[in-house]
């Protein structure tokens, strides 16, 4: 397949088959969330790849609102015991929430590498380290 994809489509093609986002050929995890460390197809080395709580938190804002919209309007129907919550209500809940996170997670380790996201830094300008360090006892008013 030699068809080029743009930034976008590749973000949610690659991302989503948890694939490589540079080649779209090789995995990109080597466990459930666990990232291999470079592309076995291309050699893409994912040391940049860092989304950190990022999938967790967007299948828990997507995927848990109806997840818990389900645990209330079967609690509010039928005013079960406890355990019919624990066979239908938790692994609904399992169901909408742990699948999503391996494809969020490619799609947001695809995006870092289109988007060249990395961890921020601080960048002293050569101008301000030759002039030493700001003068004590000045305020900046702020406006
Ligand atoms: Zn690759």
């Amino acid at each position: 397949m030699s068809m080029t994809l743009s930034a976008k489509e590749a973000i949610f093609k690659h991302g989503l088959m948890c694939r490589c986002p540079r080649c779209g050929k090789g995995r990109l995890f080597n466990g459930f969330l666990t990232l291999a460390p470079r592309c076995e197809a291309c050699g893409l080395d994912y040391a940049f790849a860092d989304p950190a709580d990022g999938p967790a938190f967007f299948v828990m804002i997507i995927m848990g609102i109806p997840a818990a919209a389900f645990g209330v309007w079967v609690e509010v129907t039928w005013e079960p015991s406890f355990w019919v919550h624990v066979l239908t209500s938790l692994p609904f809940m399992l169901l909408t929430c742990i699948p999503p996170i391996r494809p969020a997670k490619g799609m947001l380790v695809a995006s870092q590498y289109f988007h060249k996201a990395e961890e921020g830094r601080f960048v002293v300008p050569q101008q301000a380290a030759r002039k030493g360090p700001p003068v004590s006892g000045q305020v900046d008013s702020g406006g």
